[in-house]
């Protein structure tokens, strides 16, 4: 079977950026799983991922505008002291969350200012070059159930 609209795709992959360090990786995890062709993952993979079959290996090399896109500056800003919990550490790196009208929202604080911090909203990968070295492991079409949701049940994707 290959990889096409309302497929579930297995996949085991390794995540690096243009120097080669490793970001992310499946390695030592079950493998990814997701439904083809509902945007569960990244534009640029799911269109490099298709017709591809169990046993493939590729890779996939995305600008960031088939992956998280360009960094926007409006999501860096400067948010007072006040505005955290008076108990939270903040250091750089860290990552801070914020009430959305959809869940918790990430930031990561970029520095320090005297009177709070600089808040990045931006995906951490969002302005990079990102290279996948891509296993397919399984395809199978999608349960009813699954394209009911548009999403993945079962090992490697929902649980419920
Ligand atoms: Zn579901």
């Amino acid at each position: 079977m290959k990889t096409a609209l309302n497929m579930v795709v297995s996949f085991h992959y390794t995540l690096k950026d243009d120097s080669g360090e490793v970001l992310d990786s499946s390695n030592g995890r079950e493998p990814l799983s997701y439904l083809h062709g509902h945007g569960n993952i990244i534009p640029g993979l799911e269109k490099a991922l298709e017709g591809t079959a169990a046993g493939e290996r590729s890779q996939v090399d995305l600008r960031p505008e088939e992956a998280y896109g360009q960094p926007n500056p409006d999501l860096v800003f400067e948010a007072s002291r006040e505005q955290f919990p008076d108990d939270l550490q903040l250091a750089p790196g860290a990552r801070v969350y914020a009430d959305g009208p959809d869940g918790p929202v990430p930031f990561t604080v970029v520095r320090l200012t005297e009177s709070g911090a600089v808040l990045d909203g931006n995906h951490p990968l969002a302005g990079k070059q990102l290279h996948f070295d891509i296993e397919i492991v399984d395809v199978r079409p999608a349960t009813q159930e699954e394209l009911n949701h548009g999403h993945v049940h079962g090992p490697g994707g929902a649980d419920h």
